[in-house]
Protein backbone atom coordinates (compact mmCIF):
# COMPACT_ATOMS: atom_id res chain seq x y z
CA UNK A 1 0.00 0.00 0.00
CA UNK A 2 1.23 3.78 -0.14
CA UNK A 3 2.31 5.46 2.42
CA UNK A 4 3.17 9.30 3.38
CA UNK A 5 6.89 8.25 3.39
CA UNK A 6 7.75 7.74 -0.14
CA UNK A 7 6.66 10.59 -2.19
CA UNK A 8 9.18 9.61 -4.63
CA UNK A 9 7.08 6.17 -5.45
CA UNK A 10 6.86 6.14 -9.10
CA UNK A 11 2.73 5.55 -9.09
CA UNK A 12 0.43 3.76 -12.04
CA UNK A 13 -1.70 6.30 -12.45
CA UNK A 14 -5.52 6.27 -14.20
CA UNK A 15 -7.19 9.31 -15.50
CA UNK A 16 -10.79 8.43 -16.76
CA UNK A 17 -12.65 11.15 -18.57
CA UNK A 18 -16.49 10.35 -18.36
CA UNK A 19 -18.24 12.14 -21.19
CA UNK A 20 -21.00 9.90 -21.08
CA UNK A 21 -22.89 8.39 -17.93
CA UNK A 22 -23.64 4.96 -19.07
CA UNK A 23 -23.67 2.45 -21.97
CA UNK A 24 -25.29 3.85 -25.30
CA UNK A 25 -25.09 2.62 -29.14
CA UNK A 26 -26.52 6.35 -30.18
CA UNK A 27 -25.54 7.71 -33.67
CA UNK A 28 -25.21 11.21 -31.55
CA UNK A 29 -22.62 9.28 -29.65
CA UNK A 30 -20.58 8.06 -31.95
CA UNK A 31 -20.29 10.82 -34.19
CA UNK A 32 -19.93 13.52 -31.18
CA UNK A 33 -19.10 12.33 -27.66
CA UNK A 34 -15.20 11.93 -28.69
CA UNK A 35 -15.69 15.67 -29.54
CA UNK A 36 -16.91 16.70 -26.28
CA UNK A 37 -13.72 15.87 -24.00
CA UNK A 38 -12.75 17.85 -21.18
CA UNK A 39 -9.23 19.55 -21.13
CA UNK A 40 -8.25 18.93 -17.37
CA UNK A 41 -7.99 15.36 -17.54
CA UNK A 42 -5.19 15.40 -20.42
CA UNK A 43 -3.74 18.44 -18.38
CA UNK A 44 -3.62 16.27 -15.43
CA UNK A 45 -1.98 13.48 -17.76
CA UNK A 46 0.53 16.00 -18.79
CA UNK A 47 1.68 16.62 -14.70
CA UNK A 48 1.61 13.18 -13.58
CA UNK A 49 3.48 11.91 -16.04
CA UNK A 50 5.94 15.11 -15.81
CA UNK A 51 6.17 14.06 -11.99
CA UNK A 52 7.54 10.58 -12.81
CA UNK A 53 4.67 8.71 -12.95
CA UNK A 54 2.97 5.71 -15.57
CA UNK A 55 0.09 7.17 -17.07
CA UNK A 56 -3.04 5.79 -18.34
CA UNK A 57 -5.46 8.05 -20.11
CA UNK A 58 -8.90 7.01 -21.27
CA UNK A 59 -12.06 9.34 -22.42
CA UNK A 60 -15.44 7.13 -21.84
CA UNK A 61 -17.66 8.15 -24.69
CA UNK A 62 -20.85 4.92 -23.69
CA UNK A 63 -19.61 2.77 -26.43
CA UNK A 64 -16.68 1.21 -24.16
CA UNK A 65 -16.31 -1.11 -21.73
CA UNK A 66 -15.77 1.56 -18.88
CA UNK A 67 -14.78 -1.16 -16.46
CA UNK A 68 -11.93 -1.92 -18.40
CA UNK A 69 -10.18 1.06 -19.71
CA UNK A 70 -7.91 1.59 -16.96
CA UNK A 71 -5.71 -1.75 -15.76
CA UNK A 72 -6.31 -3.72 -12.79
CA UNK A 73 -3.26 -2.72 -10.49
CA UNK A 74 -3.25 1.09 -10.57
CA UNK A 75 -2.28 2.41 -7.77
CA UNK A 76 -4.35 6.41 -8.10
CA UNK A 77 -7.40 6.74 -10.21
CA UNK A 78 -8.59 10.21 -11.48
CA UNK A 79 -11.95 10.43 -12.19
CA UNK A 80 -13.47 13.99 -14.03
CA UNK A 81 -17.52 13.59 -14.60
CA UNK A 82 -20.22 16.34 -14.78
CA UNK A 83 -23.13 15.78 -12.22
CA UNK A 84 -25.31 13.29 -15.16
CA UNK A 85 -22.33 10.88 -14.72
CA UNK A 86 -21.70 10.87 -10.47
CA UNK A 87 -23.16 7.75 -9.78
CA UNK A 88 -21.11 6.20 -12.40
CA UNK A 89 -18.04 7.86 -10.90
CA UNK A 90 -19.05 6.88 -7.82
CA UNK A 91 -19.70 2.88 -8.72
CA UNK A 92 -16.33 2.89 -10.37
CA UNK A 93 -14.30 4.34 -7.47
CA UNK A 94 -15.92 1.69 -5.43
CA UNK A 95 -14.52 -0.47 -7.39
CA UNK A 96 -10.83 0.98 -7.79
CA UNK A 97 -11.12 1.04 -4.20
CA UNK A 98 -11.61 -2.48 -3.82
CA UNK A 99 -8.54 -3.19 -6.06
CA UNK A 100 -7.01 -1.25 -3.62
CA UNK A 101 -6.38 2.22 -5.44
CA UNK A 102 -6.52 5.31 -4.30
CA UNK A 103 -9.30 7.30 -6.09
CA UNK A 104 -9.73 11.05 -6.62
CA UNK A 105 -13.11 13.23 -8.46
CA UNK A 106 -12.57 16.38 -10.17
CA UNK A 107 -14.65 18.46 -12.87
CA UNK A 108 -17.94 19.94 -12.55
CA UNK A 109 -19.48 17.37 -9.97
CA UNK A 110 -16.56 17.63 -7.62
CA UNK A 111 -16.73 21.43 -7.91
CA UNK A 112 -21.13 21.48 -7.52
CA UNK A 113 -21.34 18.47 -4.71
CA UNK A 114 -17.99 18.04 -2.97
CA UNK A 115 -19.38 17.10 0.05
CA UNK A 116 -21.35 14.48 -1.56
CA UNK A 117 -18.46 13.51 -3.98
CA UNK A 118 -16.26 13.08 -0.44
CA UNK A 119 -18.38 10.23 0.67
CA UNK A 120 -16.98 8.02 -2.25
CA UNK A 121 -13.63 9.31 -2.76
CA UNK A 122 -10.37 9.84 -1.17
CA UNK A 123 -9.98 12.91 -2.65
CA UNK A 124 -12.53 15.84 -4.09
CA UNK A 125 -10.74 18.25 -6.06
CA UNK A 126 -12.02 21.78 -6.78
CA UNK A 127 -10.00 24.21 -8.74
CA UNK A 128 -6.80 22.26 -9.41
CA UNK A 129 -2.79 23.45 -9.90
CA UNK A 130 0.04 22.17 -9.83
CA UNK A 131 0.39 22.33 -6.32
CA UNK A 132 -2.67 20.72 -5.42
CA UNK A 133 -1.99 17.57 -7.75
CA UNK A 134 1.76 17.38 -5.78
CA UNK A 135 -0.27 17.35 -2.84
CA UNK A 136 -2.19 14.76 -4.05
CA UNK A 137 0.69 12.88 -5.23
CA UNK A 138 2.69 12.74 -2.74
CA UNK A 139 0.31 11.61 -0.25
CA UNK A 140 -2.15 9.43 -2.13
CA UNK A 141 -3.49 7.74 0.98
CA UNK A 142 -6.70 6.30 2.26
CA UNK A 143 -9.27 8.85 3.32
CA UNK A 144 -12.15 7.22 4.45
CA UNK A 145 -15.01 7.05 5.12
CA UNK A 146 -15.28 11.09 4.52
CA UNK A 147 -12.80 12.16 1.59
CA UNK A 148 -10.43 15.35 1.87
CA UNK A 149 -11.48 18.04 -0.32
CA UNK A 150 -9.08 20.30 -2.03
CA UNK A 151 -8.97 23.44 -4.07
CA UNK A 152 -6.85 25.86 -5.21
CA UNK A 153 -7.64 29.62 -4.77
CA UNK A 154 -8.21 30.01 -8.52
CA UNK A 155 -7.62 27.94 -11.86
CA UNK A 156 -4.37 27.23 -12.90
CA UNK A 157 -2.81 30.66 -14.83
CA UNK A 158 -0.55 28.05 -17.22
CA UNK A 159 -1.24 24.82 -18.88
CA UNK A 160 0.47 22.41 -20.82
CA UNK A 161 0.57 23.33 -24.54
CA UNK A 162 -1.27 21.23 -27.05
CA UNK A 163 1.79 19.08 -28.22
CA UNK A 164 2.11 18.25 -24.57
CA UNK A 165 -1.74 17.06 -24.25
CA UNK A 166 -1.44 15.41 -27.98
CA UNK A 167 -0.69 12.28 -27.06
CA UNK A 168 -4.35 12.25 -24.97
CA UNK A 169 -6.01 14.47 -27.71
CA UNK A 170 -5.04 12.44 -30.84
CA UNK A 171 -6.67 8.77 -29.79
CA UNK A 172 -10.03 10.19 -28.48
CA UNK A 173 -10.00 12.29 -31.86
CA UNK A 174 -9.79 9.11 -33.57
CA UNK A 175 -13.15 7.37 -31.99
CA UNK A 176 -15.25 9.76 -33.53
CA UNK A 177 -17.02 8.45 -36.48
CA UNK A 178 -18.09 11.98 -37.37
CA UNK A 179 -16.14 13.95 -40.75
CA UNK A 180 -15.95 16.64 -37.73
CA UNK A 181 -13.18 16.14 -35.55
CA UNK A 182 -13.15 18.61 -32.67
CA UNK A 183 -9.79 19.59 -30.60
CA UNK A 184 -10.53 21.24 -27.30
CA UNK A 185 -8.86 24.51 -26.48
CA UNK A 186 -8.97 27.16 -24.11
CA UNK A 187 -8.10 30.88 -24.31
CA UNK A 188 -8.79 32.00 -21.41
CA UNK A 189 -11.07 31.39 -18.02
CA UNK A 190 -13.81 32.98 -16.28
CA UNK A 191 -15.95 35.74 -17.46
CA UNK A 192 -16.40 39.66 -17.02
CA UNK A 193 -19.98 39.36 -16.89
CA UNK A 194 -22.15 38.05 -13.75
CA UNK A 195 -25.24 36.11 -14.62
CA UNK A 196 -26.13 34.34 -11.20
CA UNK A 197 -27.30 31.12 -12.88
CA UNK A 198 -23.63 30.85 -14.27
CA UNK A 199 -20.72 28.81 -12.35
CA UNK A 200 -18.41 31.38 -13.84
CA UNK A 201 -19.85 34.05 -13.01
CA UNK A 202 -18.04 34.32 -10.10
CA UNK A 203 -14.24 33.74 -11.71
CA UNK A 204 -11.96 36.18 -12.21
CA UNK A 205 -11.83 36.97 -16.39
CA UNK A 206 -7.88 35.31 -17.05
CA UNK A 207 -6.73 35.45 -20.41
CA UNK A 208 -3.83 32.55 -21.18
CA UNK A 209 -0.69 33.82 -22.72
CA UNK A 210 -1.58 34.72 -26.52
CA UNK A 211 2.13 33.51 -27.63
CA UNK A 212 1.23 30.08 -26.40
CA UNK A 213 -2.13 30.09 -28.18
CA UNK A 214 -0.62 30.97 -31.25
CA UNK A 215 2.08 28.08 -31.16
CA UNK A 216 -0.62 25.52 -30.31
CA UNK A 217 -2.52 26.90 -33.21
CA UNK A 218 0.80 26.29 -35.38
CA UNK A 219 1.14 23.01 -34.23
CA UNK A 220 -2.18 21.94 -35.00
CA UNK A 221 -1.74 23.03 -38.43
CA UNK A 222 1.24 21.32 -38.74
CA UNK A 223 0.29 17.86 -37.04
CA UNK A 224 -4.23 17.66 -38.40
CA UNK A 225 -4.91 20.87 -40.82
CA UNK A 226 -8.60 20.30 -41.45
CA UNK A 227 -10.26 19.85 -38.11
CA UNK A 228 -12.10 21.95 -35.84
CA UNK A 229 -10.97 23.84 -32.83
CA UNK A 230 -13.67 23.86 -30.13
CA UNK A 231 -12.85 26.92 -27.93
CA UNK A 232 -13.32 26.01 -24.22
CA UNK A 233 -13.40 29.62 -22.84
CA UNK A 234 -16.47 30.35 -20.91
CA UNK A 235 -16.92 33.94 -22.96
CA UNK A 236 -14.48 33.85 -26.09
CA UNK A 237 -13.47 37.13 -27.80
CA UNK A 238 -13.37 38.96 -24.42
CA UNK A 239 -9.84 40.50 -25.12
CA UNK A 240 -11.02 40.36 -28.85
CA UNK A 241 -7.81 42.21 -31.27
CA UNK A 242 -5.49 40.10 -28.98
CA UNK A 243 -7.14 36.35 -29.57
CA UNK A 244 -7.77 37.13 -33.23
CA UNK A 245 -4.48 38.56 -33.67
CA UNK A 246 -2.88 35.41 -32.23
CA UNK A 247 -5.25 32.90 -34.26
CA UNK A 248 -4.53 35.22 -37.46
CA UNK A 249 -1.16 35.03 -37.24
CA UNK A 250 -0.78 31.48 -36.70
CA UNK A 251 -3.39 29.78 -39.36
CA UNK A 252 -3.41 30.49 -42.63
CA UNK A 253 -6.80 30.63 -44.11
CA UNK A 254 -8.96 27.75 -44.66
CA UNK A 255 -6.78 25.69 -42.63
CA UNK A 256 -8.98 25.56 -39.49
CA UNK A 257 -11.98 25.93 -38.06
CA UNK A 258 -13.56 27.21 -35.19
CA UNK A 259 -16.82 27.31 -32.94
CA UNK A 260 -17.07 29.31 -29.66
CA UNK A 261 -19.82 30.30 -27.28
CA UNK A 262 -19.58 34.38 -27.14
CA UNK A 263 -21.94 37.28 -25.74
CA UNK A 264 -24.10 39.17 -28.33
CA UNK A 265 -22.26 42.17 -26.79
CA UNK A 266 -18.51 40.76 -28.47
CA UNK A 267 -20.38 40.58 -31.70
CA UNK A 268 -20.17 43.51 -33.73
CA UNK A 269 -20.09 43.52 -37.38
CA UNK A 270 -16.53 44.23 -37.66
CA UNK A 271 -16.06 41.71 -35.70
CA UNK A 272 -18.16 39.03 -37.54
CA UNK A 273 -15.61 39.87 -40.71
CA UNK A 274 -12.67 38.84 -38.87
CA UNK A 275 -14.29 35.91 -37.52
CA UNK A 276 -15.55 34.50 -40.91
CA UNK A 277 -11.79 35.21 -42.68
CA UNK A 278 -10.36 33.69 -39.32
CA UNK A 279 -12.62 30.45 -40.21
CA UNK A 280 -15.28 30.64 -37.44
CA UNK A 281 -18.08 28.19 -38.57
CA UNK A 282 -20.05 28.15 -35.27
CA UNK A 283 -20.76 30.67 -32.81
CA UNK A 284 -23.36 29.85 -29.66
CA UNK A 285 -24.22 33.55 -28.57
CA UNK A 286 -26.74 33.39 -25.23
CA UNK A 287 -29.46 35.42 -25.14
CA UNK A 288 -30.66 33.69 -21.96
CA UNK A 289 -33.72 36.15 -21.08
CA UNK A 290 -36.34 38.19 -22.92
CA UNK A 291 -36.28 40.75 -19.38
CA UNK A 292 -33.21 40.54 -17.85
CA UNK A 293 -29.16 40.52 -18.58
CA UNK A 294 -29.61 43.00 -21.20
CA UNK A 295 -25.72 43.97 -20.87
CA UNK A 296 -24.59 40.91 -22.43
CA UNK A 297 -26.64 41.26 -25.19
CA UNK A 298 -25.81 44.98 -26.18
CA UNK A 299 -29.88 45.40 -25.38
CA UNK A 300 -29.36 47.36 -22.53
CA UNK A 301 -32.97 48.50 -20.62
CA UNK A 302 -34.58 47.05 -23.42
CA UNK A 303 -36.93 43.98 -22.56
CA UNK A 304 -40.21 42.08 -24.06
CA UNK A 305 -40.67 42.69 -27.98
CA UNK A 306 -38.25 45.27 -28.09
CA UNK A 307 -35.24 43.09 -27.23
CA UNK A 308 -36.46 40.32 -29.55
CA UNK A 309 -36.29 42.49 -32.44
CA UNK A 310 -32.95 43.80 -31.41
CA UNK A 311 -31.51 40.26 -30.84
CA UNK A 312 -33.56 39.25 -34.16
CA UNK A 313 -31.32 41.54 -35.94
CA UNK A 314 -28.18 40.96 -34.68
CA UNK A 315 -28.45 37.24 -35.32
CA UNK A 316 -29.80 37.90 -38.38
CA UNK A 317 -26.42 39.77 -38.95
CA UNK A 318 -24.42 36.87 -37.26
CA UNK A 319 -25.71 34.42 -39.93
CA UNK A 320 -24.81 36.52 -43.32
CA UNK A 321 -20.84 35.87 -41.51
CA UNK A 322 -21.26 32.94 -39.53
CA UNK A 323 -22.90 29.71 -40.90
CA UNK A 324 -24.15 27.86 -37.52
CA UNK A 325 -25.33 29.87 -34.93
CA UNK A 326 -26.98 28.53 -32.14
CA UNK A 327 -29.18 30.97 -29.51
CA UNK A 328 -29.27 30.13 -26.01
CA UNK A 329 -31.53 30.35 -23.31
CA UNK A 330 -32.30 29.74 -19.85
CA UNK A 331 -36.19 29.12 -19.57
CA UNK A 332 -37.66 29.01 -15.81
CA UNK A 333 -35.74 32.22 -14.71
CA UNK A 334 -37.58 34.16 -12.22
CA UNK A 335 -37.91 37.29 -14.17
CA UNK A 336 -40.31 34.94 -16.71
CA UNK A 337 -44.19 34.91 -15.83
CA UNK A 338 -47.38 34.01 -17.75
CA UNK A 339 -47.51 33.34 -21.63
CA UNK A 340 -44.75 36.24 -22.76
CA UNK A 341 -41.68 34.79 -22.59
CA UNK A 342 -42.54 31.46 -24.27
CA UNK A 343 -44.23 33.89 -27.36
CA UNK A 344 -41.59 36.11 -27.53
CA UNK A 345 -39.16 32.79 -27.83
CA UNK A 346 -41.38 31.98 -30.62
CA UNK A 347 -41.72 35.49 -32.24
CA UNK A 348 -37.73 35.74 -31.98
CA UNK A 349 -37.80 32.35 -34.24
CA UNK A 350 -40.04 33.59 -36.95
CA UNK A 351 -38.07 36.68 -37.27
CA UNK A 352 -34.09 34.61 -37.15
CA UNK A 353 -35.22 31.23 -38.95
CA UNK A 354 -31.99 30.37 -39.72
CA UNK A 355 -31.04 30.46 -36.09
CA UNK A 356 -30.98 27.20 -33.49
CA UNK A 357 -32.45 27.50 -30.22
CA UNK A 358 -30.64 25.86 -27.29
CA UNK A 359 -32.78 25.56 -24.50
CA UNK A 360 -31.92 25.27 -20.84
CA UNK A 361 -34.16 24.55 -17.94
CA UNK A 362 -33.09 26.56 -15.03
CA UNK A 363 -31.06 24.58 -12.78
CA UNK A 364 -29.26 24.55 -9.43
CA UNK A 365 -26.07 21.79 -9.44
CA UNK A 366 -25.01 21.87 -5.95
CA UNK A 367 -22.91 25.28 -4.64
CA UNK A 368 -21.86 25.92 -8.23
CA UNK A 369 -23.60 29.17 -8.54
CA UNK A 370 -23.63 32.19 -6.79
CA UNK A 371 -27.78 31.88 -7.11
CA UNK A 372 -27.79 28.40 -5.60
CA UNK A 373 -27.74 28.90 -2.31
CA UNK A 374 -30.28 31.68 -2.07
CA UNK A 375 -32.66 28.79 -3.82
CA UNK A 376 -31.72 26.30 -1.73
CA UNK A 377 -32.79 28.41 1.54
CA UNK A 378 -35.69 29.42 0.05
CA UNK A 379 -36.59 25.55 -0.41
CA UNK A 380 -37.00 25.73 -4.06
CA UNK A 381 -34.48 23.05 -5.06
CA UNK A 382 -35.61 19.45 -5.22
CA UNK A 383 -33.59 16.63 -4.89
CA UNK A 384 -33.16 15.34 -8.05
CA UNK A 385 -31.63 12.19 -8.64
CA UNK A 386 -27.77 13.26 -10.12
CA UNK A 387 -28.28 10.02 -12.98
CA UNK A 388 -31.35 12.41 -13.87
CA UNK A 389 -29.75 16.13 -13.79
CA UNK A 390 -29.72 17.26 -17.77
CA UNK A 391 -30.78 21.05 -17.71
CA UNK A 392 -32.22 20.13 -21.17
CA UNK A 393 -34.96 17.71 -19.93
CA UNK A 394 -35.20 18.14 -16.29
CA UNK A 395 -34.76 20.98 -13.74
CA UNK A 396 -34.53 21.08 -10.25
CA UNK A 397 -35.25 24.89 -9.24
CA UNK A 398 -38.94 25.03 -8.17
CA UNK A 399 -40.54 27.81 -10.87
CA UNK A 400 -41.51 31.21 -8.97
CA UNK A 401 -44.43 32.13 -11.35
CA UNK A 402 -45.25 28.78 -13.06
CA UNK A 403 -46.69 26.09 -10.92
CA UNK A 404 -45.25 22.14 -12.58
CA UNK A 405 -47.60 20.98 -14.91
CA UNK A 406 -48.72 24.72 -16.02
CA UNK A 407 -44.59 25.47 -16.98
CA UNK A 408 -44.10 22.06 -18.40
CA UNK A 409 -46.69 22.61 -20.94
CA UNK A 410 -45.39 25.50 -22.15
CA UNK A 411 -41.71 24.13 -22.40
CA UNK A 412 -43.50 20.89 -24.29
CA UNK A 413 -45.65 23.39 -26.58
CA UNK A 414 -42.56 26.09 -27.41
CA UNK A 415 -40.02 22.77 -28.31
CA UNK A 416 -42.40 21.49 -30.38
CA UNK A 417 -43.30 24.58 -32.27
CA UNK A 418 -39.13 25.12 -32.43
CA UNK A 419 -38.49 21.75 -33.82
CA UNK A 420 -41.52 21.22 -36.24
CA UNK A 421 -41.18 20.14 -39.39
CA UNK A 422 -42.49 23.54 -40.89
CA UNK A 423 -39.95 25.39 -38.62
CA UNK A 424 -36.65 23.00 -39.34
CA UNK A 425 -37.19 23.39 -43.46
CA UNK A 426 -37.08 27.17 -42.75
CA UNK A 427 -33.94 26.75 -40.76
CA UNK A 428 -32.27 24.83 -43.10
S1 LIG B 1 -21.82 35.76 -20.04
FE1 LIG B 1 -21.91 33.51 -20.19
S2 LIG B 1 -20.00 32.78 -19.23
FE2 LIG B 1 -20.29 34.91 -18.61
S3 LIG B 1 -21.34 34.79 -16.61
FE3 LIG B 1 -22.93 35.02 -18.20
S4 LIG B 1 -23.55 32.90 -18.76
FE4 LIG B 1 -21.56 32.80 -17.63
Amino acid sequence: SLSTNSPKRRLRIGILDLVHKGPTRALWARLMHANLASIMPQVLAVWCEEAGHDVTFAVYTGLEDVETMLPDDVDLVFIGAFTQAAQLSYALSNMYRKRGAITVLGGPHARCYPEDSARYFDYVLGFTDRAILEQVLSEAAQHRPMGVMLAAKKQPTVMPSLEQRWKYVAPTLRKAISPIKMVPMLGSLGCPYTCSFCIDSEIEYQPFEFGQVSEDLRFLVRTMPNVWVGWHDPNFGVRFDEMLNAIEEAVPKGKLSFAAESSLSLLSEPRLKRLKEAGFVAMLPGVESWFSLGNKSKTGNRQGMEKVEQVSDHINMIMRYIPYVQANFVLGLDVDAGDEPFELTKQFLRRTPGAFPGYSLMSAFGEAAPLNLELQRAGRVLPFPFHFLNNNEAMNVKPKNYEWVDFYARIIDLTGFSFSPATMARRV
